[in-house]
């Protein structure tokens, strides 16, 4: 079932049971790999088999020095006891050989097993990351609201290595587990029937205590992926709110959510350790006393029949140490069984998280019947559009405006008035509930994205910059232009001088998020990036943050030839950013109030009038 993104809680735990629909999506994203798979528990297979034959090899071992010793003893000269024990040597030569070049087997078989298990693994993770990340481009910004980034890089890196361990090896342990225990259980009825039914009513508390474990380790994993997941949020909000966080003083109190957090982790983790350490402390109870039992019902038992003939119900030590064997080969894999129930839930519940966020649907999507038209005009136009972000809170009512092909249009109106989401309107980051908003007299919802995007330049107000050169984030948009050309654009519009003064030009590196990089600086980048990708509409939201007067000249000069010859929206902060703009719209509370040139809307004395006023006092 696919869910909008707009109901989920990022939050939301994962579910108390074994997620069958997790378990039913990661096997249809293993199917391309199905014949990989089958090769590998092949291979398991041989390996299970084979480990299932050393009892009776150990079986053949035992009972043939104790009856070599035996027959020596009972041998009347010293010529024939000679003769018995280099027999007896003879043989056990032969078992020891046999024993090694098992085990020989088994080690090729087994090595040969992790390499093909481990590229499979690597190679479904490859297409799992790819199929993730992918779809995180698609979505539209909708999502990317309702989400910590925490959350989704937790999904994209713990959540999937969770999954990797489990996808890799669960398949061919199950498989040999299962075997094992089948296999072993089969050979102590086949081999004794008494000793098994001696060991058998203590089955019945096996299932008992995995029933317990399961249901408890099931929840204890729930909470360790649930608190994880906040616990990655948190660091990442915390990295990327740094400034602010030292700024006021919020160090200590983010220090004690922080140790909050990994507390509850810390106590969650022990509770998981402890669950297993108590099934294991049960496990191994039972598995003693089986033999135990096996010990003393097994020494009855050959002292009882020892005076049969051999192979007419005479039980031999032999039969008894291979008994034991199977025991143990029927016990272990419980133990195994049991972790991959804890790796399976661990992975299952990350599984669960990655597929809420695959199942999150793009909002915006192509029509059918889109067009990618090659270049636009640059007419820009809103009619009747009502919008809103949350149902219920309408941002924009009923906004009504035409823009003309390379008119520069100022958006003024106080905070949180609407003219940011009016910009996101016209890129289409988000759809109007009511209305429509039209490019060159076409619905932007019957026009690509990517075409759209492609004549559209965003320039934000954060001026946000890749790590990298100051070169590669100018080519951003624009990843064939050569360096001449950039260079070339630097010079059209200002910036050349200030990048060159840069320690190494255009190779600098602007560091994360450009830290590295004065405000100004940043600023004269992004525009240059803006404008050699020279797109038929500009959307810009003026920076607020002040630099010195001489780059201040320097920004306000790039502006103006940005908007040279291009359809521009700018949610203007700068007074002469509006006074040169060709018109003004004045958006209050989410409509448009005013419209006309900075010095029509001053005659006319109104709002714009007022705010300007305001403003010049407060200069
Ligand atoms: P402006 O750019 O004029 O300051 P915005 O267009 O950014 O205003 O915001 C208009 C209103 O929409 C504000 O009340 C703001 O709180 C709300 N808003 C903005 N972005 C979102 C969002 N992503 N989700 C929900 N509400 C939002």
């Amino acid at each position: 079932m696919s869910r909008q993104f707009g109901h989920i809680d990022p939050d939301h735990p994962a579910p108390t049971r074994l997620s069958r629909a997790a378990l039913r999506r990661i096997l249809g994203w293993m199917r391309p790999y199905r014949r990989v798979i089958f090769v590998n528990m092949c291979l398991s297979l041989v390996l299970t088999s084979a480990e299932l034959t050393v009892p009776l090899l150990l079986q053949r071992a035992i009972d043939g020095v104790v009856g070599a010793v035996k027959s020596a003893a009972a041998a009347p000269g010293a010529a024939e006891r000679a003769a018995v024990r280099a027999a007896a040597w003879h043989e056990l030569a032969w078992l020891i050989g046999g024993f090694m070049g098992l085990f020989l087997v088994m080690a090729v078989v087994r090595r040969f097993e992790i390499y093909r298990v481990t590229v499979y693994a690597q190679r479904f993770m490859y297409a799992t990351r790819q199929r993730f990340f992918r779809h995180l481009q698609r979505l539209s910004l909708r999502f990317y609201d309702h989400w910590k980034s925490g959350q989704l890089i937790a999904r994209g890196t713990a959540d999937m290595d969770a999954l990797q361990e489990t996808i890799a090896w669960a398949p061919s342990h199950i498989l040999s587990a299962g075997l094992l225990i089948l296999g072993a259980g089969a050979a102590m009825l086949w081999k004794d029937r008494v000793l098994f039914c001696a060991v058998f009513p203590i089955l019945p508390l096996l299932w008992l205590l995995t029933r317990r474990f399961r249901l408890r380790a099931t929840d204890a994993w729930r909470q360790v992926r649930l608190q994880t997941g906040r616990l990655t949020a948190n660091v990442a909000e915390s990295i990327a709110g740094a400034r602010v966080i030292q700024a006021f003083s919020r160090e200590q109190r983010n220090m004690e959510q922080f140790g909050s957090l990994t507390g509850q982790l810390y106590e969650t983790r022990v509770e998981t350790q402890r669950v297993h350490a108590r099934y294991m402390m049960g496990l191994r109870s039972i598995w003693t006393s089986a033999q135990v039992i096996v010990v003393l019902v097994g020494a009855w038992r050959i002292a009882a029949t020892s005076g049969l003939p051999a192979g007419q119900g005479r039980v031999t030590a032999g039969a008894v140490a291979a008994f034991l064997a199977y025991v143990a080969m029927f016990f272990r894999p419980m133990d195994m069984l049991t972790n991959i129930y804890s790796q399976l839930l661990h992975a299952l519940a990350g599984a669960d998280r990655i597929i809420e966020v695959l199942d999150a649907e793009p909002e915006i999507v192509d029509r059918p019947g889109a067009v990618g038209p090659p270049d636009f005009r640059g007419e820009v136009a809103f009619d009747h559009v009502t919008f809103s972000y949350i149902d219920g809170t309408v941002v924009l009512r009923d906004v009504s405006f035409r823009v003309r092909p390379g008119e520069v249009i100022a958006l003024v109106g106080p905070t949180g008035a609407g003219k940011t989401t009016v910009c996101r309107l016209i890129a289409r980051f988000y759809e109007a509930q009511h209305g429509c908003v039209r490019i060159d007299d076409r619905d932007v919802r019957d026009i690509t994205q990517s075409a759209l995007h492609h004549r559209m330049g965003i320039v934000l107000q954060e001026n946000f910059l890749f790590a990298g050169t100051v070169m590669d984030n100018i080519r951003y948009g624009r990843p064939d232009a050569t360096a001449e050309e950039v260079r070339r654009c630097a010079r059209r519009i200002g910036s050349q001088a200030a990048i060159e003064a840069l320690p190494q030009g255009y190779d600098t590196q602007v560091g994360e998020r450009g830290g590295s990089l004065s405000a100004g600086q940043r600023q004269l980048i992004c525009f240059t990036r803006a404008m050699l990708a020279d797109p038929r509409i500009l959307i810009l939201d003026e920076a607020t943050s002040s630099v010195d007067t001489e780059t201040e000249l320097k920004v306000q000069e790039a502006l103006r030839r940005l908007t040279e010859q291009r359809t521009c929206f700018i949610v203007a902060h700068r007074l002469s950013t509006v006074r040169r703009a060709d018109r003004v719209l004045v958006i209050e509370g989410g409509r448009l109030t005013e419209e006309g040139t900075h010095g029509e809307l001053l005659a006319e004395g109104g709002r714009y009038a007022a705010m300007y006023e305001e403003f010049i006092r407060s200069e």
